[in-house]
């Protein structure tokens, strides 16, 4: 192969892009990675918690099952190969909102479909004093968060350790496709995959299919004395470092201009006097945007009449779940001709294209 020939062009390096060109660096691809870290809005904002049970009625996320047990393995291999540390496992707390809900978790807990995520539940006020949890609460395991500008920082070296990174934009205008590979400003690949967040849906080749983003807003608050574990209920605390933590986040469909609001502190301040009773001060305000698709599942494949491009996108509220073990399912489609799970697959949308 000519030096400049690639297997794979990865376009994006947020989670979507790190975790498809670790798994196709594993498998001893040729690969040539574009980014333009300063334009992320999703993956370097992101909390980067895993939890799974999740949503307004605490159901088991999607493919928990498959997700869960991939993703500490994934995680931890890299962190290994590395020698850095940024996958973080850490039990979720969630108080009950009324004895109902405390009535229906002590049913669940002994359901094998839960079980395996359920902690411990306290039918006791455990952290009173602090938070509102007069009905004692929820203790999720398999659970954490993933430091992800660390995650990210690993994955760019090791590109750029290999000469496969580029810190540049890439112009969809001057991709040439042909029948067996694309060619870009002088370079060839057999094969180019977008993973480039809320940027995709402005891809001419990808535009048909229906993206729903979801902008979200967090604030970093300094406070004393919050136990060690992720609590959440209405927003989330995370312990960051010393004695800062990140709450969020929001979620708004309509209003996609990136930036933050009065709105979204606003909203963060109020569900966060409905946890937590004690004194704090507002550090930093953020706000991103999550690459989200219509019917929340992720849009993965190739396009349908261009066999050299493929998409990874659309991972929503969830990348740090999702990502590892969806890079896995892509790859051994790409590479070895597996089936792709229908929910995921793009072909879904093939009405949509004209
Ligand atoms: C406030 C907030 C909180 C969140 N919290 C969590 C959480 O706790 N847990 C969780 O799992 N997820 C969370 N998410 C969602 C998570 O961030 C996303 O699921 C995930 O990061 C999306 O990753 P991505 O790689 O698809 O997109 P991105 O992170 O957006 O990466 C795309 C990359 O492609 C690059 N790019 C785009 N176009 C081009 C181009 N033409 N040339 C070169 N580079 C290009 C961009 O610069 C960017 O770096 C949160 C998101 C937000 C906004």
């Amino acid at each position: 192969m000519s030096e400049d020939c690639y297997d794979y062009i990865v376009v994006g390096q947020g989670m979507a892009g790190s975790c498809l060109a670790h798994q196709l660096l594993e498998i001893n691809k040729k690969i040539l990675v574009y980014d333009v870290p300063e334009n992320n809005f999703s993956s370097t904002v992101a909390a980067g918690i895993y939890n799974p049970i999740t949503g307004r009625n605490l159901v088991k996320t999607w493919m928990a099952d498959e997700l869960f047990p991939y993703l500490t393995q994934f995680y931890s291999s890299i962190e290994k190969e590395s020698n850095t540390r940024f996958l973080n496992d850490k039990t979720i707390y969630r108080p009950f909102l009324n004895p109902e809900e405390q009535n229906d978790w002590m049913g669940r807990s002994s359901d094998p479909l839960f079980s395996d995520y359920i902690k411990k539940i306290d039918l006791q006020p455990k952290e009173g004093n602090k938070f509102n949890d007069a009905y004692g609460g929820l203790y999720l395991q398999k659970s954490g968060y993933l430091n992800i500008p660390i995650f990210l920082g690993v994955i760019q070296s090791k590109l750029q350790a290999i000469g496969a990174y580029k810190r540049e934009f890439f112009e969809v205008e001057a991709l040439e496709i042909k029948e067996e590979e694309v060619a870009y400003k002088g370079i060839r690949s057999k094969k180019l995959v977008f993973c480039d967040g809320v940027g995709g849906a402005k891809v001419p080749y990808f535009e048909h299919l229906p993206y729903k983003h979801v902008k979200g807003e967090l604030l970093e608050i300094e406070t004393e004395g919050i136990p060690e574990y992720i609590v959440n209920r209405g927003v989330f605390m995370l312990h960051k470092e010393n004695n800062t933590y990140k709450v969020g986040a929001t979620y708004e469909n309509t209003e996609l201009h990136n930036g933050i609001t009065e709105k979204g502190k606003n909203q963060l301040v109020k569900k966060l006097a409905e946890l937590y009773k004690n004194k704090y001060r507002i550090t930093n305000h953020l706000s991103g945007i999550r690459p989200a698709t219509k019917d929340r599942k992720p849009f993965v494949g190739l396009h349908p009449k261009h066999k050299v491009l493929g998409i990874f996108n659309g991972l929503g509220a969830k990348g740090v779940s999702l990502a590892p073990w969806l890079s896995s399912h892509y790859v051994q489609h790409l590479e070895f001709g597996s089936k792709l799970n229908r929910e995921i697959d793009i072909i879904r949308y093939l009405n949509l294209l004209i």
